[in-house]
């Protein structure tokens, strides 16, 4: 639809990602109004900043619980949820590792193994203690930190969603630096490519053609630094405090809910292919694409979107 004379496109940086929101009528109030609603949600949920609700339940880590604003409480609630999933990688309380490897910040570095060891201690999503009646967050240890991260973008983008459509816009699309979530139908569907992993150009392993549904990348090219010639990525294993190591470039989940999306990237990243595709037997709502190293790129079923492949180098295993 890119290329369609009819959408306007529109752009910020935000969340210190770049920000695309595409209409099909000229409205820059309504592109504005979408804007602030965004740096709204990231002021509740940064850690990336002295203050901000995830950062008040984290100064009070091993005093007191916290209240926070019920949207806060229920994305921490489901973020705890998806931590305890049997084999996934997600874990809400992975902060202190985060923080300590830096990667993609300034002074990204390996850290020793004696303080990986020390900072998995603080990582057990069970001292994550919630209290449905006081909206509150209890980190239970000194030095514990939540890390919405891999979730902030999805959880936001579902809710530019809801925006748009109560504002009685049919067709949308919103790029939260990665995560995509579309509303409507326009014609031919929404394509959204599928990049390849580690290509400088941009270049695109296949598109993929959606119509409501988020689509979401996960992959260990999107921010790493090397040492050694060792690369290390973003997403950490919460098993070992290392990043995670096995035969995946990139997940991308197609759900309807970008949330869904960005926790089952994570989880299924934890999984691997085989696993992966296991867990989703049950939820035919989710579905995946793996890329993996050796150039094949598998779906685990293809009921609500269509791909199509765009590179030869790469093995269409459907
Ligand atoms: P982005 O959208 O910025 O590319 P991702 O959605 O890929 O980020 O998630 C990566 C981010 O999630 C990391 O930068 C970190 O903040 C956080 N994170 C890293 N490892 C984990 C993990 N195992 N569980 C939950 N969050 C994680
Ligand atoms: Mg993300
Ligand atoms: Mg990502």
């Amino acid at each position: 639809m890119s290329d369609d004379a009819r959408v306007y496109s529109y752009s910020a940086v935000l969340m210190g990602s770049p920000i695309l929101l595409k209409l099909f009528e000229h409205n820059e109030p309504l592109a504005s109004r979408v804007f602030k609603l965004i740096k709204q949600y990231e002021d509740l949920l940064t850690v990336n900043r002295a203050q901000s609700q995830v950062m008040d339940i984290i100064h009070a880590a091993g005093v007191n619980p916290v209240s926070v604003s019920r949207p806060v409480y229920e994305l921490i609630k489901c973020a705890k949820a998806a931590s305890l999933v049997p084999g996934g990688a997600f874990n809400l309380a992975i902060g202190p590792l985060v923080k300590r490897w830096k990667i993609g910040f300034k002074g990204d570095s390996v850290p020793p193994a004696e303080d990986i060891a020390q900072l998995l201690t603080l990582t057990d999503p069970h001292n994550v203690v919630l209290d449905d009646a006081q909206s509150s967050v209890f980190l239970t240890r000194a030095g514990m930190e939540i890390d919405l991260g891999a979730i902030a973008k999805g959880y936001i983008a579902d809710r530019v969603r809801d925006y748009l459509r109560q504002q009685g816009v049919t067709l949308g699309l919103i790029n939260l630096g990665g995560n995509v979530q579309t509303l409507g139908s326009p014609e031919g569907g929404w394509s959204i490519g599928l990049k390849k992993p580690f290509a400088q150009d941009n270049a695109l392993l296949g598109t993929i053609e959606v119509v409501n549904k988020s689509v979401v990348t996960s992959g260990v090219y999107e921010r790493f630094f090397e040492l050694d010639g060792h690369r290390y990525h973003h997403i950490l294993d919460p098993r070992t405090g290392y990043p995670l190591d096995n035969e995946l470039d990139s997940v991308t989940i197609i759900a309807s809910e970008s949330l869904d999306c960005d926790l089952w990237t994570t989880l299924i990243y934890g999984m691997g292919v085989e696993k992966g595709i296991a867990a989703l037997r049950g939820r035919p709502d989710i579905e995946a694409i793996f890329v993996t190293k050796q150039r094949e790129i598998i779906l685990s079923s293809a009921r609500h979107y269509r791909f199509t492949l765009l590179d030869d180098d790469c093995r269409l295993i459907a």
